[in-house]
């Protein structure tokens, strides 16, 4: 029996903010933590949220003025740690709900980091590379006293690239007059970036697939999947599971999907920049919708592409056994409630597709002892890490009889919780 991830009242169409659902989730684990109540006040509020003006020359000559943010949320279990967006949608509200998520993301996989987010309010796609690289330098500069390799770590995320991180490095390494690589992650290999960030959410969502169809009684051989979006996450997932054996009936890009119930051939569909070959006259599956796609009867669905996509609209026609959430947010609080109803398990994103950062960790930790790391490595420890924070999830989630979110965010909140209990408040 799986018991109710959350009681959401509302429906989709009445959604509160991402903050205030941060808050109220908060407030539940809460109730299963051994935490004071003057700790989970302190966590519904980020420590910081720094807001910055951005004057960028365009290649036309004119100025256009930018807004920037970085939200740090907690850092009591190390330096503040998180994606760095170039979106339109970027606000201080959502980098602070995206900040607290990244929290309790580190504490789950026990990294020594704690959460951070940020980004300018820009749609990057109108930005020439040149403008790109001078909103990226001068964003740097007006965030130089608040980041740093043991204060604030950035990292890609949406609209944002290895390339960025590079130009993020550079400004900072001059102005603090210090070869600085642990500053950000997710560089490119030649300037301390590390092989294997890239797949590496993908891998992590595999590897808790692989784990919660074992922990369900499913081989993996027998398994049929369904992946939404075939970008970084979704590909890499859906090309790891089809090397050890499951059967991927369907993947999709923002246009649709691919499907076939004999299985696709998953390296055959060579990608470039998360898009699939449009026709089928390779013979490779027939053309499916991303709805009709969600709706598949397979073993397990991996959302990877963008958030929200499971909602109350459709969650009820989900045919899967299994969710693996491989994007960040894919699943609605309504639609969270109707697979509670339907015993229908959804392994969350804090767990599946945290490689990314614990990638981002391995890199830091090269660019801070000097030591390089090769590929298997990185994929060695981090599959370690991915299943000691999947053991210690289920293990919760037996102990507590909560869903699977829950007690991924029990774990989490524990481990931020006992620090802050052990050094207090000061003064
Ligand atoms: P990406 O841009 O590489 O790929 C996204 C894929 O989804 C593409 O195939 C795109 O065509 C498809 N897509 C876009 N909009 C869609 C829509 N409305 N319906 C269906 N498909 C759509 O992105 P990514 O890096 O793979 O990220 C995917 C998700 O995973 C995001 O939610 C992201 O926040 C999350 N995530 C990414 C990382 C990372 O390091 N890349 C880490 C953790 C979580």
């Amino acid at each position: 029996m799986i018991s109710a991830d959350a009681a959401p009242s509302e429906t989709d169409a009445e959604q509160e903010s991402e903050l205030l659902t941060a808050r109220r989730q908060l407030d539940r684990i809460a109730d299963l933590v051994d935490v004071g109540s003057e700790y989970v006040e302190r966590l519904k509020h980020p420590s910081q949220v720094h807001q910055v003006s951005i004057p960028v020359r365009l290649d036309d000559g004119s100025v256009e003025l930018f807004e920037g943010y970085r939200a740090q949320h907690d850092d009591v279990r190390g330096p503040y740690k998180g994606g760095i967006r170039f979106h339109p949608d970027v606000s201080a509200e959502e980098c602070t709900s995206l900040a607290m998520a990244m929290t309790w993301k580190c504490a789950l996989i026990d990294l020594p980091f704690g959460g951070a987010k940020g980004g300018v309010a820009v749609d990057p796609r109108r930005l020439s590379t040149a403008e790109k690289r001078r909103l990226t330098r001068r964003f740097a500069e007006e965030l130089r006293s608040f980041v740093g390799p043991t204060k604030d770590v950035p990292a890609p995320d949406i609209g944002t690239d290895a390339q960025t991180m590079a130009w993020f490095m550079d400004v900072y390494s001059m102005q603090v007059d210090e070869h600085s690589p642990g500053v950000v992650t997710g560089k490119p290999t030649n300037v301390g970036g590390i092989p294997g960030r890239e797949e590496a959410p993908g891998r992590s969502t595999a590897v808790i697939a692989r784990e919660a169809l074992e922990y369900y009684g499913q081989s993996l051989e027998d398994a049929t999947v369904a992946v939404q979006g075939f970008g970084s996450v979704g590909a890499n997932a859906a090309r790891l599971l089809d090397e050890w054996g499951a059967s991927v009936v369907a993947v999709s890009d923002v246009e649709g999907g691919l499907y076939d119930p004999d299985g696709l051939d998953v390296p055959a569909l060579a990608q470039e920049d998360g898009v699939l070959p449009t026709a089928t006259a390779d013979g490779e599956g027939r053309r499916i919708s991303n709805e009709a796609l969600l709706e598949l009867d397979v073993d397990v669905l991996v959302p990877a592409a963008v958030g929200d996509v499971l909602t109350d609209r459709n969650a009820g026609a989900v045919d899967a056994d299994l969710i693996v959430e491989g994007a960040n947010g894919p699943t609605t609080a309504a639609a969270a409630e109707i697979f509670a109803e339907n015993e229908l398990p959804v392994i969350p994103d804090i767990l599946a597709n945290a490689g990314g950062v614990t990638a981002s960790y391995f890199e830091w930790l090269q660019n801070t002892n000097g030591r390089s790391w090769d590929l298997d490595r990185v994929r060695t420890e981090l599959d370690e890490r991915m299943l000691s924070a999947w053991n210690a999830v289920r293990s919760t989630r037996e102990r507590e009889e909560i869903a699977w979110r829950d007690a991924a965010y029990a774990v989490a909140l524990s481990r931020v919780a006992e620090r802050h209990e052990t050094v207090g408040i000061w003064p």
